[in-house]
């Protein structure tokens, strides 16, 4: 009786390498990828199954996200690189492939609480607070979602009156990333003339932030309940250019765009971790890898990678190249979050028993992608924005 024996092994290609991605990146975009992934590779990937295990990030990590550049990196002055919005996406991509909690923690930074000053701040404020945020010295969060408000958050019963010059604020914040961490945070308001925004010291009086424990994703991030009661802030506190639920939407649209790379570094950490494994992995006397079953989840996989990374690519070409729309930003997100959510999935199968434990990442991966699927408007979210774009009919209500 003869035995089946496994093909064997050629070359093998790497599941981007296959897609000659790289080949689309200048040569800076290629060299500030490289560096995020060897510290991502080097510095985080051997702590991360403990400080998820742990639901731990450490507060030191955010000077060594500055020291990188990685905080606010795709704005200009006050500190901050300056990259073009693809090299801000391949950050986000490799961070992401280290943790989505990583990802989150520099989004937040740079994409809300950054962005929301450095766009709608006075020049006080900017000098205030974005160094210092820049270089990790300061940690920021950015407060829109509420208990009842997260789809819409044009319903927010957080309220900013003015008594005197000064502003008082009062209400309730829900999952706040980095707000128990955080030196300053942006909280929007509504007020008598609409909603406006409030660079808020989360040392003021009034002002707690409760941090939401027993997370089965995105534990190595915080998440938090900010409470205001009856926070009082002099009339400089107020961002000057915030006109309406626009402002944090244009913050949020920002982020979003970090997403769109961001989870593909999820997914493609997931399949490098299981196509090492199915090499080694030997059942019924074979690779795990020479089976095409495998093969063929390999091979779709990788698709769908590929076909996110163009996707994103494009996306960013279109931002530095004069702009891209909200509705392109959500096809992004809802592909490439539900794509590499898929991906996670997918990959712990092929692990087997060995899947569901911290040792490999893609069960970690798939859960934190439940986080990520759901915040920056959840995926039900960017299919209206895209079924309005394409009828002129919105059905949000
Ligand atoms: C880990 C984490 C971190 C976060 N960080 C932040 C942060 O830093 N700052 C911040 O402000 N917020 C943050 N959020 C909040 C996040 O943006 C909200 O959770 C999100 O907007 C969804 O709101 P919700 O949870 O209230 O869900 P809901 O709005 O109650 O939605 C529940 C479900 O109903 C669906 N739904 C809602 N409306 C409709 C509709 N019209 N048609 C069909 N389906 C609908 C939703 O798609 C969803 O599936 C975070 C959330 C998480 C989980």
């Amino acid at each position: 009786m003869t035995t089946l024996s496994a093909p064997p092994v050629t070359e093998t290609l790497r599941p981007l390498e296959l897609f000659g991605t790289d080949q689309l990146l200048s040569e800076d975009e290629r060299d500030i990828a490289a560096t995020v992934r060897k510290f991502v590779d080097t510095r985080l990937k051997p702590h991360i199954s403990d400080w998820f295990e742990s639901a731990t990030l450490p507060k030191e990590l955010a000077k060594e996200f500055g020291k990188l550049g990685l905080l606010g990196m795709h704005l200009d002055g006050y500190g901050c690189a300056g990259t073009n919005a693809v090299s801000y996406g391949l950050a986000c991509l490799e961070l992401e492939a280290g943790d989505s909690g990583f990802r989150s923690f520099v989004s937040v930074q740079g994409s809300l609480s950054m962005l929301s000053i450095y766009r709608f701040g006075s020049e006080e404020q900017k000098q205030e607070w974005l160094p210092r945020l820049a270089a990790g010295d300061a940690i920021g969060c950015f407060g829109l979602t509420e208990p009842d408000f997260g789809s819409n958050p044009g319903g927010m019963r957080t309220r900013a009156r003015r008594d005197g010059t000064d502003w008082v604020l009062n209400g309730t914040k829900m999952w706040i990333t980095n707000g128990g961490l955080a030196d300053v945070a942006t909280v929007w308001a509504q007020t008598d003339e609409g909603v406006r925004g409030f660079v808020v010291p989360t040392d003021t009086p009034g002002f707690t932030a409760n941090n939401i424990h027993k997370k089965l994703s995105l534990r190595a991030s915080v998440t938090s309940e900010l409470v205001l009661d009856n926070v009082r802030l002099p009339a400089s506190a107020e961002l000057p250019l915030a006109r309406g639920l626009s402002a944090p939407l244009s913050c949020l649209n920002e982020a979003r765009f970090g997403i769109v790379f961001g989870a593909l570094g999820a997914a493609r950490d997931s399949l490098e971790t299981t196509l090492d494994y199915a090499q080694t992995r030997e059942v019924f006397d074979r690779p795990l890898s020479s089976f095409q079953l495998t093969q063929e989840k390999l091979a779709n996989m990788t698709l769908e990678l590929g076909k996110g990374m163009l996707l994103a690519l494009h996306l960013g070409r279109l931002k530095d190249g004069g702009g891209v729309r909200p509705e392109q930003v959500s096809l992004g997100k809802l592909n490439n979050v539900r794509e590499a959510l898929a991906i996670a999935r997918e990959c712990r199968t092929i692990l087997g028993g060995s899947g569901i434990t911290l040792e490999y990442s893609p069960l970690r991966h798939a859960n934190n992608l439940e986080s990520v699927l759901t915040y920056e408007g959840t995926s039900e979210m960017h299919l209206l924005s895209i079924g309005k774009a394409l009828t002129g009919q919105a059905a949000f209500r």
